[in-house]
């Protein structure tokens, strides 16, 4: 018998009653254990988020407790944007960064968008600015300028049009030119071009976690692991792509790994993609292979609540950048996921 843990004086009765079907979705991933220190919180945050009438977007890099427990919505930046249209609350919880609440408060103008922690960056939104935008139109005049969505809104506002990693190559060919500037991650533009024959300017912007990942870690992680199926980001570097299986994004691996069953995987990507997918592909054994995102990390169950109980912190837009980038990811929306 495990000591006790469950003498955690927050973890009553109640709450384990109450949170015992939440804990049936992680409980491959929690251990029994360690779930009275979960629930209190899991507790508090579902009773909130009942109070306030607010709904809880989750990216796929959250921890299971906060993607599998208490979110509505989960799933990459394209279907967080397409979901958050249909959201009917009054609030969206946007539990990822900083640009992924941007993109929900561009859609939902009339709603009240928070997020847990606003220091939550990204290095590719941070790689680029507006003047950037404006200064490559001055050097590539009348080639259109596509940009990823992990910018911030006043970059999508320079935009012509956004893409996610899930449909980058699909909205670059939807311009019908043979010259498009796609902005701003270097990889993400490579690996899109490797697979165009559109031509693509590129931008020295890299995202900090998969910018670490190389071939030679790939080609060392099959020699010790023979058998194993190999999914990685677009972010990156196309010297890894080379070596992968399967290259796409959070949610083209999640599909890979449902639809393919493969008994052993490695997700080259933020680790909490592969916890988030064990409990729903019990088959599956899942090789450690990834790196941990420090922005994706900020967002936490007590932040979260904190965020409900004080309604803090807004997401505001200003109107006239508000318009132009909503245009923007309008564009992409129009064009799909392909
Ligand atoms: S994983 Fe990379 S692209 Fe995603 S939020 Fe973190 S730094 Fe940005």
């Amino acid at each position: 018998m495990l000591q006790t843990l469950n003498d955690n004086p927050d973890y009553t009765p109640a709450i384990a009653a109450r949170t015992a079907p939440v804990y049936e979705r992680v409980k491959s991933v929690i251990s029994e254990a360690a779930w009275p220190y979960f629930a209190p919180d899991v507790d508090e945050v579902l009773r909130l988020k009942r109070e306030r009438n607010a709904v809880i977007l989750a990216h796929n890099y959250m921890t299971p407790d906060i993607y599998h427990c208490v979110s509505d919505i989960g799933g990459d930046s394209l279907a967080l944007a397409q979901r958050a249209m249909d959201v009917e609350a009054d609030v969206i919880v946007l539990c990822g960064v900083h640009f992924m609440a941007e993109t929900a408060k561009l859609l939902n103008p009339e709603k009240t968008v928070i997020i847990p922690d606003p220091a939550a960056g990204c290095s590719l939104a941070e790689s680029i600015s507006g003047a950037d935008i404006r200064k490559m139109r001055r050097l590539y005049p009348g080639v259109p300028v596509v940009t990823y969505v992990n910018t911030s809104a006043e970059v999508k506002a320079e935009s012509d049009v956004c893409c996610t990693s899930a449909n980058a190559k699909l909205v670059v060919e939807s311009l019908g030119v043979d010259r498009v500037m796609l902005l701003p991650d270097e990889y993400l533009a490579r690996n899109v071009a490797a697979v165009t024959d559109v031509e693509i300017i590129t931008f020295p912007g890299r995202c900090e976690v998969h910018e670490t990942f190389t071939a030679d870690q790939v080609v060392a992680l099959r020699r010790a692991h023979p058998d194993v199926t190999v999914l990685a980001h677009p972010e990156c570097a196309p010297e890894v792509l080379q070596e992968v299986d399967y290259a796409g994004s959070t949610s083209g691996m999640a599909d890979y790994v449902r639809d393919h069953q493969p008994p052993e995987v490695a997700l080259i990507t933020e680790c909490s993609m592969s916890d988030n997918l064990i409990s729903t592909n019990p088959r599956t054994r899942f090789i450690r292979s990834c790196s941990l995102c420090p922005h994706m990390q900020r967002i936490t169950m007590e932040n979260i609540a904190e965020a409900l109980r004080e309604m803090k912190f807004e997401v505001t837009i200003n109107a006239s950048i508000a318009s132009k980038a909503r245009r923007a990811v309008e564009n992409m929306l129009k064009v799909g996921r392909g």
